[in-house]
C-alpha cells in the first residue's frame, strides 16, 4: 500500500489525522510552523523572571522543583540547569525494570557529581510485566501508557507531598515540535483503561502508582503544580548538551535515541512498525526538517534503514524482550500478526478529560 506523503515533510497518510493543503503540505508541520511563528517553541527571554517566580514559590520548602530524570540528554540537560540557577533540585527518576544499564550509569554519575537529592521509584517487576501482557493480550497501540502514567503519577505525588509547584521535564518543543499523530499513542492519563485492561487479565494493581483525569486536575487546579517543558527556556542544541555534559559530568552518550530503556527501543524500532505499522521516527525527522536541522531528502534516507543499527541489535533486543516476558519466538510471533484493537474498546475516561477542557476553553 503506498502512503501519501507530506510536500514539505515525511509525514504520510500512516498518521489518520493527517490533512493536506493545496500546496501538499501537512497540517503537522504547519501547525508546527505556526506554533514556532507564535513564540511558542523558544521562551529564553522569559528564563529570568521564570527562576525567579520559582524560587520564590519554593521559599519555606524544601525543594524549589522536581526534576525527573532518565539517564538521556535532554532530562539530564535539565537537571544540569536547575542546578546552574541555583533551584534546589529534587530528582525523580522512574526505574520500571527495562532500563539499560548506561542510563543507571548516567544517572548516577550525574547525581553525585551535581550533588543533587535522588528519589528512585522502583516498580514492582511483576505487578508490571503483569500489566505489560494485558496490554499485549488486548493488542492495544500504547504499551508506554503504562510507564507514562506512573512515571505522572509519582511526580505528581511527590510534588504534593513535598509542597512543590514546578515539575520541569526535559521536553522540548524545538526537537519534539510536531505533535504524536492521534492514532500512534493514547490519552496518557487513562486509569479506568489501564484498570479495565488489569482486570480482563485478572491482574490485581496493588502498588502499581496510576493517575486518572480527576487526580490529574487535582494536582493542577487545587495543588497548583505545573508541568514544564524546561528546555524551552534555553537556545537548546541537543549535540552541544550532550557533549557539554560528557566533558563537565561524565556522562555517556547513547548511539541513538531512547536508549536509556531497553523496552522503549524496541516497541518504537520493532513493535510499532512490524505490528502496527509505525515509524515514530517520521515525527522526529519532521521536526528536525521544519527546524533546518535536516533535508528532506536525507530523512527519506534514514527512513529507508531499517530503525535498528543493525541485525545483531535487533536480535539482541529480541532475545532479551522474549526472556524477560518470559515469552517463546512463537508467541510473539502471533503477537504481531494479530490485527490491532483499539484502547477504546476496552473503556476509557478520555470523554471526561475532553469535557473539563470544553469548560476550560470556555472560560479562557
Ligand atoms: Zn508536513
Amino acid at each position: 500500500m503506498e502512503y501519501q506523503q507530506c510536500n514539505r515533510c515525511v509525514m504520510d497518510t500512516t498518521a489518520q489525522d493527517i490533512v493536506f493543503d493545496e500546496d501538499g503540505n501537512c497540517n503537522f508541520c504547519s501547525d508546527f510552523i505556526t506554533s514556532i511563528k507564535k513564540g511558542h517553541t523558544n521562551l529564553s527571554h522569559k528564563l529570568d523572571s521564570f527562576i525567579e517566580q520559582i524560587k520564590k514559590d519554593g521559599q519555606s520548602k524544601k525543594y524549589d522543583c522536581i526534576v525527573g530524570v532518565s539517564g538521556g540528554a535532554d532530562s539530564s540537560y535539565s537537571l544540569y540547569l536547575a542546578k546552574k540557577y541555583g533551584l534546589r533540585v529534587l530528582a525523580v527518576h522512574m526505574d520500571n525494570g527495562w532500563n539499560s544499564e548506561l542510563a543507571t550509569n548516567n544517572i548516577e554519575t550525574l547525581i553525585s557529581n551535581m550533588g543533587v537529592d535522588l528519589y528512585t521509584h522502583v516498580i514492582d517487576w511483576n505487578e508490571y510485566k503483569q500489566l505489560m501482557q494485558a496490554f499485549f493480550d488486548a493488542d492495544v497501540i500504547d504499551i508506554e501508557l503504562l510507564y507514562d502514567n506512573a512515571m505522572l503519577a509519582v511526580n505528581y505525588q511527590l510534588a504534593a507531598k513535598y509542597g512543590i509547584k514546578y515539575i520541569l521535564s526535559g521536553s522540548n518543543s524545538a526537537t519534539e515540535g510536531i505533535k504524536i499523530p492521534s492514532n500512534w499513542n493514547w490519552y496518557k492519563k487513562d486509569k479506568k483503561n489501564i484498570q479495565n485492561l488489569a482486570k480482563r487479565n485478572n491482574v490485581t494493581i496493588k502498588t502499581f502508582p496510576i493517575i486518572g483525569t480527576i487526580d490529574y486536575l487535582y494536582y493542577r487546579g487545587i495543588k497548583k503544580i505545573k508541568w514544564i517543558p524546561f528546555l524551552d527556556y534555553v537556545d537548546y542544541n541537543k549535540n552541544e548538551a550532550m557533549n557539554f555534559l560528557k566533558n563537565n559530568y561524565g556522562f555517556k552518550p547513547y548511539p541513538y535515541k531512547h536508549y536509556e530503556s531497553v523496552f522503549t527501543r524496541f516497541y518504537q524500532g520493532y513493535i510499532l512498525p512490524e505490528k502496527f505499522n509505525i515509524d515514530k521516527r517520521k515525527v522526529h525527522l519532521s521536526t528536525l526538517i521544519v527546524s533546518g536541522q535536516l533535508t528532506k531528502e536525507d530523512a527519506i534516507k534514514i527512513l529507508e534503514q531499517n530503525p535498528y543499527p543493525s541485525q545483531y541489535d535487533l536480535d539482541n533486543d529480541i532475545e532479551y524482550f522474549l526472556k524477560k516476558m518470559s515469552w517463546s519466538s512463537k508467541n510473539l510471533e502471533e503477537y504481531i500478526h494479530r490485527d490491532e484493537k483499539l484502547h477504546k474498546e476496552y473503556g476509557t475516561e478520555v470523554n471526561i478529560f475532553e469535557f473539563f477542557k470544553s469548560i476550560y476553553n470556555k472560560i479562557i
